[in-house]
């Protein structure tokens, strides 16, 4: 092969070559979380450009996130390897059916609506059914199910009794008749829905010969990131992309199946080689992101009580020298932990961390806003991922309307980053980042956003004009997918897959909020297991676990860690699990003072009478909160270090 093509090998381990060098034909990886999935794939598309074998131009990488596209462009232009479309599979489907329209429908391609809310509202309402706002978001979350399984107004009841799934609220007919006005709404506002960019492109592919000549001739060459959580609408609008050929690698970790509530599933990459015989398959299991404490947590989080593996999960080898061990800490209630987080991560950036290498995680929206006070005190930059807050904000709103009406008068003259500066300079933008900090900062980080984001485009594309810029943002604004702002990142665990950074924070670790309190048959229970798999696994250098005991300030302490950190003790230790305390020293603020406690008959709190040794030892009664025991912490740490370097020694 081509010299520049072999150093792309290079920095790969033996498995992570076999899918790298081996370009063509089927093939299936299976892999842990970290084990290099993402760079080996990367690999694989620059190998084949550099040695030949494939043209630029003609692979489609399919990623999860718009971000993970932005990142595999990046990567792959410093191997060397430029014009390579990496998308999503709604950006790859939505510019798809913008050029198709015309041709395969005629006039041009209708908007796509960011939000399904209003139009599932209406459809409620026009049946006379009531809903407040949850039910109406729970109706359009069942709507969209209904789509990615490909089940239709008439086939949605039979569908949904086949897999034992209940409509929200409603019975299985009543939700069939939802789904079929929420249509009509649509179609009389002459809008489609995010799921219908898939759907109507599926069936052009499937009816029109040359819209699917013409798509198979562009795309030779296939691959799919995170394929464990593929829906089958995106199965099948795959399959129409390969028609019976075979130069697809698909990579994907079952244990990292987040997506299934929302009609996802592992079955499409389990059944890989069977739809592909003769496919090859590879594993990964050396674990290069996280140190081995991080990774010794990961593995125990996946183990069964009786020591075996959950299905699908394979164990992670450490490769990294040791770090600090992961930490747990209880915090009385959620504002507590909140300013617990924001003042470590205060210390942290003080000392010289990036904010941007700093992330807090959370299993629901609703956890980021105490944090999201809490960081704004501070006067620490943050971002939210895969909430609705970046394109909520009002300078945000104001410029994308400004660069739709640019992206119509667009004249064919000037690039693409210049004339999204202009428009974002008629937003309030200034080329220079503003002096003061605080409000006007924010305003101009998130502008700045969508200027990095032409960069992006352009560099992807150097021909990309406004409209193109213009898909982007649906894309990102139905996803929910900020580009990417200097900050700490506030994501949830299910926007968080894939990506990585030196700190995590993961907030919430209680019943309740992992699982979630709606989570309640065993496989629901499960997945959220894995959403905690995932969060562990996002940090490279420093882990913080945090949980709280109660929601407000003085409220009874009424939650309990995680049932999934139970029998990880030889990593975490014992000390924070049992009751929630005040904060740690280090994360601690005005609620941080240690307790060198004397012995106590009374609660210091509430002033009960103390009944076992434990609860006189802390001098709180079990109900109370209690000020978190220095020398206790720093004992368990150095004994938590201990075992943990023992548990997992790097290969
Ligand atoms: P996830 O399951 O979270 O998607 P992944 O399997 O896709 O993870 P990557 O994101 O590709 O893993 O890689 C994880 C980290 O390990 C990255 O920082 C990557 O650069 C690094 N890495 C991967 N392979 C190697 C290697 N052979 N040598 C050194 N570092 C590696
Ligand atoms: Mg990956």
């Amino acid at each position: 092969a081509h010299p520049s093509a072999d150093a792309v090998l290079e920095g790969l381990d033996p498995e992570q070559r076999e899918v790298a060098a081996n370009p063509t034909g089927p093939m299936v990886v299976l892999a842990g979380a970290g084990t290099g999935k993402t760079r080996a794939i990367t690999h694989r598309i620059a190998y084949a450009v550099l040695s030949g074998a494939v043209q630029p131009q003609r692979t489609l990488a399919v990623t999860f996130t718009a971000r993970a596209a932005g990142e595999m462009r990046t990567r792959l232009r410093d191997l060397g390897v430029g014009g390579v479309q990496a998308r999503t599979f709604h950006a790859a489907a939505l510019r798809q059916l913008h050029y198709f329209w015309p041709q395969a429908i005629g006039g041009a391609a209708p908007e796509v609506m960011p939000q399904k809310a209003g139009a599932v509202a209406e459809a409620a309402s026009r049946l006379r059914m009531r809903f407040d706002r949850t039910g109406i978001r729970d109706l359009a979350a069942e709507v969209e199910w209904a789509k990615v399984s490909m089940l239709t107004s008439e086939s949605y009841a039979a569908g949904a009794r086949r897999v034992g799934r209940e409509a929200p609220g409603l019975d299985l007919t009543a939700m069939a008749r939802v789904i079929a006005a929420y249509e009509e709404v649509k179609a009389e506002r002459g809008v489609i829905d995010f799921e219908d960019v898939l759907l109507v492109l599926v069936g052009i592919l499937e009816e029109n010969d040359t819209v699917a000549r013409a798509v198979r001739e562009q795309y030779r060459s296939f691959v799919v990131d995170e394929y464990q959580d593929v829906n089958a609408l995106q199965q099948r609008l795959l399959e129409l992309w390969l028609g019976g050929r075979h130069d697809v690698c698909v990579v994907g970790d079952p244990a990292q199946t987040i997506y299934s509530f929302t009609g996802a599933s592992p079955a499409h990459l389990l059944g890989f080689t069977s739809r592909h015989p003769g496919a090859q398959r590879v594993e990964l299991v050396r674990n290069y992101r996280s140190t081995p404490e991080i990774v010794g947590l990961a593995n125990l989080v996946l183990r069964t009580p009786g020591g075996g593996r959950r299905s699908g999960s394979v164990v992670l080898e450490a490769q990294r020298p040791g770090g600090p061990g992961p930490e747990l800490l209880s915090h009385p209630d959620d504002p507590a932990e909140a300013a617990a987080v924001a003042t470590r991560i205060g210390e942290l950036i003080g000392s010289g961390t990036a904010p941007a290498d700093i992330a807090v995680l959370f299993r629901t929206n609703g956890q980021s806003e105490a944090v999201e006070s809490a960081l704004a005190e501070r006067g620490i930059p943050y971002l939210v991922r895969g909430g609705e807050r970046f394109f909520q904000r009002k300078e945000v709103r104001d410029a994308v309307v400004l660069l739709r009406g640019a992206a119509r008068s667009d004249d064919g003259s000037v690039p693409l980053p210049d004339l999204v500066r202009d428009v974002l300079l008629g937003a309030g933008w200034s080329r220079e980042a503003p002096a003061a900090g605080g409000a006007a900062r924010e305003r101009w980080e998130s502008l700045s956003a969508l200027a990095a984001l032409a960069d992006d485009v352009h560099a992807a594309d150097a021909e990309a004009r406004m409209p193109v810029l213009v898909r982007e943002l649906d894309e990102r604004i139905a996803a929910q997918h900020a580009p990417s702002v200097q900050g700490v990142t506030l994501a949830s665990l299910h926007a968080a897959k894939g990506l990585e950074w030196g700190t995590v924070f993961l907030i919430g670790c209680s019943d309740g909020y992992l699982p979630i309190t709606m989570a309640e048959t065993p496989d629901e229970i499960e997945e959220e297991r894995r959403l905690l798999y995932v969060g562990v696994t996002r940090a490279r250098d420093r882990l913080v676990l945090s949980w709280a005991g109660a929601r407000t300030p003085g409220a009874r302490a009424t939650r309990r860690p995680s049932r999934f950190l139970d029998g990880t003790a030889s990593i975490l230790g014992e000390g924070a699990r049992s009751r929630p305390k005040g904060s740690s020293r280090r994360g601690g603020g005005s609620s941080g003072r240690a307790a060198s406690t004397p012995r106590r008959s009374t609660c210091r709190t509430c002033g009960a009478e103390l009944t076992s040794a434990a609860e006189r030892t802390v001098g709180r009664c079990a109900a109370c909160p209690a000020t978190y025991d220095e020398a206790l912490f720093e004992r368990l740490r150095d004994w938590r270090l201990e075992t943990a370097r023992e548990a997992s020694v790097p290969a």
